[in-house]
């Protein structure tokens, strides 16, 4: 668990974020808090998959760098402020399923991981981006590839329709959730640890929350699509042939300059 925690704290700071301003800690769910100065972010570590606490840490990474890139000047202002839940999801999931889920990301993450941790064919160049980009079905939506993680979405926001429209009463809850699933996925959860308790948004009121997500992820695509583009046009010129080529090395952050605020 140290050397996964070492390896997370690392990635963050890869990603730019300086942990003068900003804690990571375990919790049972991972979440981003606090304030621009003040960042709390928090995984959870899974001794068997070390990807799992490492992509938890940089979707809170994205949550953080977006808080940390607000603007000081106009704190406690409306327009120093968040632009709606919809695009901090945005910049999270651009962080976690964009940028750090790209073929130059996960060239760079193989040697990290094969120094950091005992070998393991399965984080191996080759196998890593098949590993960090396949679709299956799962229980645990924060787990989710892109294909089936709207399907989790979805769910949710049909249940808190007809929890808040009287149609379902919260006793009812495991059943419609483990009946929603399987017919959404075909897979049907064993426990309520992976069914209808998983999440901390219905326990602390955070109802409505959860079409963040998809909204977030679609911006995400965009937003990245409009980044490449920018790094395609404004390539540097290609080397004279009086002095010999060499490839850089991939930089995993290439957008990712500290702002200027
Ligand atoms: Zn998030």
């Amino acid at each position: 668990m140290a050397a996964q925690e070492a390896f997370c704290r690392r990635l963050a700071e890869r990603a730019r974020l300086s942990f003068t301003h900003a804690r990571l800690d375990p919790s049972a769910h991972p979440f981003c808090g606090g304030s621009p100065t003040d960042i709390r972010i928090t995984t959870r570590y899974d001794k068997a998959d070390a990807l799992r606490a490492l992509f938890a840490v940089l979707h809170e990474t994205g949550h953080a760098l977006y808080e940390r890139g607000l603007p000081a000047a106009w704190a406690r202002q409306p327009v120093g402020s968040a632009a709606g839940m919809a695009a901090h999801e945005s910049q999270s999931l651009m962080m976690e399923m964009q940028a750090c889920r790209s073929d130059a990301f996960l060239g760079w993450l193989a040697p990290e991981l094969a120094r950091a941790f005992a070998p393991d064919p399965a984080y191996g160049a080759g196998n890593l981006p098949r590993l960090c980009r396949r679709v299956v079905r799962g229980f645990i939506r924060v787990d989710a590839d892109e294909l089936t993680y709207p399907a989790h979405v979805v769910f949710r926001f049909r249940l808190e329709r007809a929890l808040i429209g009287g149609e379902l009463q919260p006793a009812d809850l495991p059943k419609a959730w483990n009946a929603g699933i399987e017919g959404l996925l075909g897979i049907r959860p064993p426990d309520d640890r992976v069914g209808c308790l998983q999440d901390i948004h219905w326990f602390d009121g955070s109802f409505g929350y959860f079409p963040n997500y998809s909204l977030g992820a679609m911006a995400a695509t965009q937003l990245m699509e409009a980044a490449r583009a920018h790094c395609r046009n404004h390539r540097s010129p290609a080397p004279s042939r009086s002095q010999p080529h060499k490839p850089p090395r991939p930089e995993p952050f290439p957008h990712l300059a500290p702002r200027q605020w």
